[in-house]
Order: structure tokens, then C-alpha cells, then sequence
């Protein structure tokens, strides 16, 4: 071995950051990365990559590597063995199963492990545990977006692939920071502008780089974008514009959905948002001359109270409009991390079996058969409701793997304080996150780098990565540890490369049934749903994935949002900064992109700093109407406008993680968070 440590080895991987899974070759010199290497036939990026994906790769030799487990004793954690850390994770959650019932365990799963860890994770709660309760970080994303499309076309993904983004004639972009949260997407958004000419719309609260690029700017206000696309649509249906041959042959719902915008003419729109008449009407005139539409969203739509609701519209005016099934056409939920796709694909989901099979008599009956396990059939917890199900004592154990809920749920204090009275909890991890140091059990894993999997994009492409190297220290991969702890807890699996489990997951669920390694190998890749002769690229092309093939036209009781009182009338929105991933668990352990980005900030309003004497540099307090209060310094920009803030998501400490601001305000359509409805207030605070 250290002969082959003097060598050079050029491994296909694919990007542990953001959803647009970038792919490249990675070379390596034993654990030394050496360089990045995309490739023509990448197919997300071809030559193409971003800061992170190009030099964000530090992070596996970090000296912060987790390489043992570890077990707690009073307040502090002692080295253990494999043996004795499975074996009492196994007793506990025996004893809470015994003692509680299946239903007072949950598992969390984390969007950055692979499709078939994902695969496991679902299935050790299922068949092993007994319980539903299982559920991914898509909850705190993307979730509104995959219900406004499970409500109107079927499927809860991108309609189409990357390369029909470039191809539309009309971009629209909302509420979603494309050149910063998806770099390479951004790149090509802007390509297709350079070189075809193709028009940009852009609704956001923040004025941020793509917004530069377009032809129509909009700034919305926080949580109204529905009554702006609801605008839109009446609008077009006054000038008769909307797409009949399609509605007539391949739409549902129709008259209910033109009855629920009666109300939203120019005055009225232009009354609630602010936004002007004129503007309205361009956004309409812009999609009506466009031969081919698409629309992007990301966190601007879906982190509100409303966020099912307002995605659901964006699918109903590209149906209004025949913006579906074509090329350079369709719906485009931008997903945040790199398998935030796939782990909810396969089955890490409180209400659906992988493949979005549904809880029905045939499903459970194959399910059970081939996992030889009596399934409970109850759907199961969403994440806040688990973390409130600690608080109210339902709950008893959860097995977290590889996510920061801490930093990350909506809440940290409460977050925090049910993690310290759960009677067991579990952490699967690189490092020793915030939600780690409140575990029971901690466990090394290891890194995309140091093992065999895959990952879905954004697009609904399925890619394979392969070991570069062998797993720092005593880490394992997680589908290793999870079978560990099913075995020990009864279970009889076998696994003996990701490879066995992807062969099962094709024989048990449709969408993937056409799924072998063998055809995804180097930088082969296929969209869902894979059958025995062919992927998807487009969706939609003859028929919606409903009942009937119809897509729905679905009817929306659509609100005004108003979070802020009199007291605190700013509000806060959180979102990416190119150089870090989300918290920072990664990327603050790259010397060269904290040395870009250091600290944390608080982006405020020219309006805002004039009111309060605030300058670039200043140390000021958010105090938010929900309890918590950070202290960071001020930038002042024009990118936020108005009564609003903004503070990033990477956290350069604890004390300064954007979710202390933040509450369990809810989307009624999908248990998601309004991270963005919190309202603040700000001080300037005297220094020295
Ligand atoms: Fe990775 Fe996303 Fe950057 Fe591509 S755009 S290199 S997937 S972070």
C-alpha cells in the first residue's frame, strides 16, 4: 500500500455541495487531493465548476475529522470501540421501543448521503424500528415546491434537465439567488442570455447579481410573490392569451382555477405588493411573446408560510400558458444540496415509499414481503414535528445522520432543548457539529471521497461516485453503519457494496426499475424515471403522472403575509454566500474560502442604515420578534431594500447562526419552516 500511495489515482466524483451535481475527476496522491478535473463529459457542467467544487475539498483532511466513536459520559464524550458503540445504541432503542412503541423513535436523515444510504436509513426505520418517522432536510427547503407540483403535474422534481434552462426563450427567476446558490446554473442562465438572446425575469425580495442580468426586475415583498404570479395570470386570461388547445386537451380544472384569481386585477395587486401596474403587465407581455418558459424558484418561495401555495401557483401559470413538455419549457425547484433529490427519491419520507410509492394495500404488501417485516402503516413525523414531539415527551430516541439540526432547524434554543432531553440520541457525522455535542452516541463517517455511491441532481439525474481513498481514521461509510445497527438490532441484511442495494431498490419501486451500476458507469448518468429501456429527460412530453394523464389546474385561497408588528417592522431573510455551503460545516474548514469569507454579516438596507446611523463594519444586535438576538457586523449594500435584512445561513460561530432568529411558524401544504417571515429589530451597538 505504500508503493500505491506514491501514485497517482483520477477518480469520477460528483459534487458534495449544491444540487447541480457537478461531476469532474478528482486526483489524489494516497489521502492528498491533488486537483479537480472537470471534464467535457460531465453532463450537469461540462468544463464548467464553482469556487466550492473546484477547491472546497479540504475539508476531508480536516484535523476536525470525527475517527472514532464516541460514547457520552456526564458532560463529555470517551473514545470506544465499533463493537461496544453499536451495541449500545441497539439496547436503547430496544429499550425506548419497548417501552414507548416503534412511533417514539425518529430518524433524520441528512440530503448529503447517498441515494442508497438514503435507501437504508428509510428501510431501518420501516422494517427494523417499526416506525414512519423518517424524514429529510428537504423539509426545510424544498418541500413547498414538491407539493405545489405533486398538486398540479405529478411529479415533485425539475420538469425537464439543465440543458432546457439554456434552450427557453423566457427565463423566469424567483426568489431564488441563482449565480450564488447555483453557480454553474447561474453561468448558464447568463450564457443563454450572451449568446441566444434569451429575455430574463427576475421577482426577488433582494436585488442580487441576476438580478443585473434581466430584463425585468420585480422586487416583491416578503411572502406575496402568489398574489404577483395570480396578477400575471389574470392578466394574461383578460387578453385571452392563455395556451386553450392545451388546456383544452391536457388540463383539469380550468374554470375552479380562473374563479380563485377573479379578484386579482392591476389595482388590487399593485395595492397589496407595491408593485407596479406596469410591471404586471411587462411579465405577462414577456411570457406571452416567449415561445418556450421557465421557471426557477428556490428559498425567496418555498421558506414562507405560504411556500406550497405560491410554488403551486408557478406550476398553475406554466400550465395556464402550456409551458410543460416541451423543450425549453417547465417547472424548475431549484434543489439545495447536492442529494436533496434523492434521499427524498428514495424514500426518506414520512408518507411515501421510495419511488413516491404511496402507503396502499398492494405497495405494503411487496414492501413487506421483501423485507420480510410487518410494516406500520401510520405516516409518520415530519422533522419540527419530531423535535416537538421531544418537547411534548412523545418521542423518546432519534438517530440523526449527517444532519446539524441544531444549526439548521428553524429555532436553535428549542431545537437545542429537546436534543438535551430526548432520552438517546444518535449522531452519524464528519464532524462535531452543534447537534453532535448534544448526542448520546456519536459515530464517524465517512466523506463522499472515501466511499461508492450515488447522488440525484437537481435535474432527476442519477450519477456515480467512487473512492478515491480509504476512510479517514475508524470512519465508515453511512449505509456500513446503518447496517451495523440493523443487524444488531435483529435484522438479517447483507450488503456488501451500494451496488446490492441500488439492485433492490430497481426491483422494488417502478421509477428506478430500469437502475444498474453497470449503466451508470464513469460518467454515465440516467433521469428518472428509469425504465428497462430508457430514462426521462423531459418530463410531461404526452402525459401528466396523474389518474387520468391531465395535469390539474389547482385553486389557491391566496392571502396577503404580514409577520411584522409594530414593534418589529424589519424582516429578516437568510440565504447562500458563494464561498460557504449552508452552515459552514464544510467550507469553514477550507482555508481558502473562510479566508473570503470569514465572518458572519448582516446585510442592511441604505434606507435602514441611514435611520439607525449604521456603517459598514459596525457592530449591531438582531433581536427577533420570536425571542432569540445575534450580534454581527453590518454591510451595508443596496442588494436589501427597504424595512429588510439579510444574514447568511453560514454561521462563522454558534452564537451567530441565522436560526436563533427564527421560529416553527409552519407551511400548513408542507410542514416547512417561514425561516423568512421573522420579523426583527436592530440596534447599533457601542463598542470599546
Ligand atoms: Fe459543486 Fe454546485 Fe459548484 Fe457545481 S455549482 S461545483 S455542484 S457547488
Amino acid at each position: 500500500s505504500k508503493a500505491r500511495e506514491t501514485q497517482i489515482k483520477r477518480t469520477k466524483t460528483v459534487c458534495t455541495y449544491c444540487g447541480v451535481g457537478c461531476s469532474f475527476e478528482v486526483w489524489t496522491k494516497g489521502r492528498k487531493i491533488l486537483k479537480i478535473e472537470p471534464k467535457p463529459e460531465s453532463p450537469a457542467n461540462g468544463i464548467l465548476t464553482c469556487v466550492k467544487g473546484k477547491f472546497g475539498w479540504d475539508f476531508v483532511n480536516s484535523p476536525d475529522r470525527l475517527t472514532k466513536p464516541l460514547i457520552r459520559e456526564g458532560d463529555k464524550f470517551r473514545e470506544a470501540t465499533w463493537e461496544e458503540a453499536i451495541s449500545l445504541i441497539s439496547r436503547k432503542f430496544k429499550e425506548i421501543k419497548e417501552k414507548y412503541g416503534p412511533d417514539a423513535i425518529g430518524v433524520i436523515a441528512s440530503d448529503k448521503m447517498s441515494n442508497e444510504e438514503a435507501y437504508l436509513a428509510q428501510k431501518f426505520a420501516r422494517a427494523v424500528l417499526g416506525t414512519n418517522n423518517v424524514d429529510n432536510s428537504a423539509r426545510y427547503c424544498q418541500a413547498p415546491a414538491t407539493v405545489g407540483l405533486w398538486r398540479t403535474v405529478g411529479f415533485g422534481a425539475d420538469s425537464g434537465t439543465i440543458r432546457d434552462i439554456e434552450s427557453a426563450d423566457l427565463i423566469v427567476v424567483i426568489g431564488h439567488n441563482t449565480t450564488e446558490s447555483h453557480p454553474v446554473i447561474g453561468s448558464k442562465v447568463k450564457r443563454a442570455k450572451k449568446i441566444r438572446g434569451a429575455k430574463i425575469a427576475v421577482i426577488d425580495v433582494r436585488r442580487h447579481e441576476i438580478a443585473e442580468w434581466a430584463d425585468l426586475f420585480i422586487k416583491s415583498k416578503p411572502g406575496n410573490d402568489a398574489i404577483i404570479l395570480a396578477g400575471v395570470a389574470k392578466y394574461i386570461l383578460d387578453n385571452g392569451w392563455e395556451d386553450k388547445e392545451f388546456i383544452r386537451n391536457r388540463v383539469n380544472g380550468f374554470e375552479k382555477f380562473k374563479e380563485s384569481i377573479e379578484g386579482f386585477n392591476l389595482d388590487y395587486v399593485e395595492s397589496v405588493t407595491g408593485v407596479p401596474k406596469e410591471q404586471i403587465i411587462k411579465l405577462a407581455e414577456l411570457i406571452h411573446n416567449a415561445k418556450n418558459v421557465v421557471v426557477l424558484w428556490g428559498m425567496g418561495i418555498t421558506q414562507h408560510v405560504n411556500g406550497a401555495d405560491t410554488s403551486t401557483m408557478i406550476s398553475n401559470l406554466l400550465l395556464l400558458t402550456g409551458n410543460y413538455g416541451r423543450p425549453g419549457t417547465g417547472a424548475y425547484p431549484m434543489r439545495g444540496h447536492n442529494n436533496v433529490q434523492g434521499v427524498s427519491d428514495f424514500g426518506c419520507l414520512p408518507n411515501y415509499f421510495p419511488g413516491y410509492q404511496k402507503f396502499e394495500e398492494g405497495v405494503i404488501k411487496k414492501f413487506e414481503e421483501n423485507w420480510k417485516a410487518k410494516l406500520n402503516e401510520k405516516p409518520g413525523l415530519q422533522i419540527p414535528q419530531m423535535i416537538e414531539g421531544v418537547l411534548e415527551g412523545k418521542i423518546h430516541g432519534l438517530y440523526i445522520i449527517g444532519e446539524d439540526t441544531v444549526m439548521v432547524d428553524c429555532g436553535t434554543p428549542l431545537t437545542r432543548k429537546a436534543l438535551e432531553e430526548a432520552d438517546f440520541v444518535v449522531v452519524q457525522d464528519m464532524f462535531m457539529t452543534e447537534t453532535a455535542k448534544l448526542a448520546d452516541v456519536v459515530l464517524p463517517v465517512a466523506s463522499n471521497l472515501e466511499k461508492d455511491g450515488t447522488f440525484v441532481n437537481t435535474e432527476r439525474r442519477i450519477q456515480r461516485f467512487y473512492k478515491a481513498m480509504e476512510p479517514i481514521g475508524e470512519a465508515k461509510a453511512d449505509w456500513e453503519i446503518i447496517q451495523m445497527i440493523a443487524n444488531a438490532m435483529g435484522a438479517n441484511w447483507n450488503y456488501k457494496h451500494p451496488s446490492d442495494i441500488m439492485d433492490e431498490v430497481a426491483k422494488l419501486c417502478p421509477i428506478f426499475s430500469g437502475v444498474t451500476y453497470a449503466k451508470l458507469e464513469g460518467f454515465n448518468s440516467l433521469l428518472w424515471p428509469v425504465y428497462e429501456e430508457r430514462d426521462t429527460p423531459l418530463l410531461y412530453t404526452e402525459k401528466f403522472e396523474t389518474p387520468d394523464g391531465k395535469a390539474i389546474m389547482y385553486p389557491l385561497e391566496i392571502e396577503p403575509v404580514e409577520m411584522r408588528d409594530e414593534i418589529h417592522k424589519i424582516t429578516l431573510n437568510s440565504g447562500r454566500v458563494l464561498e460557504h455551503f449552508h452552515v459552514g460545516n464544510m467550507t469553514r474548514r477550507v482555508a481558502g474560502l473562510t479566508g473570503r469569507v470569514p465572518e458572519t454579516f448582516v446585510e442592511v438596507s441604505k434606507e435602514l442604515a441611514q435611520k439607525y446611523s449604521i456603517n459598514t463594519g459596525d457592530l449591531i444586535m438582531v433581536k427577533s420578534k420570536f425571542g432569540g438576538e445575534i450580534r454581527a457586523r453590518a454591510l451595508v449594500t443596496d442588494r436589501v431594500q427597504g424595512d429588510e435584512i439579510f444574514i447568511p445561513l453560514y454561521a462563522s460561530d454558534p452564537s451567530k447562526g441565522v436560526n436563533i432568529l427564527t421560529a416553527p411558524i409552519i407551511d400548513k401544504g408542507s410542514g416547512t419552516p417561514g425561516y423568512k417571515d421573522t420579523p426583527v429589530i436592530i440596534e447599533r451597538l457601542q463598542e470599546g
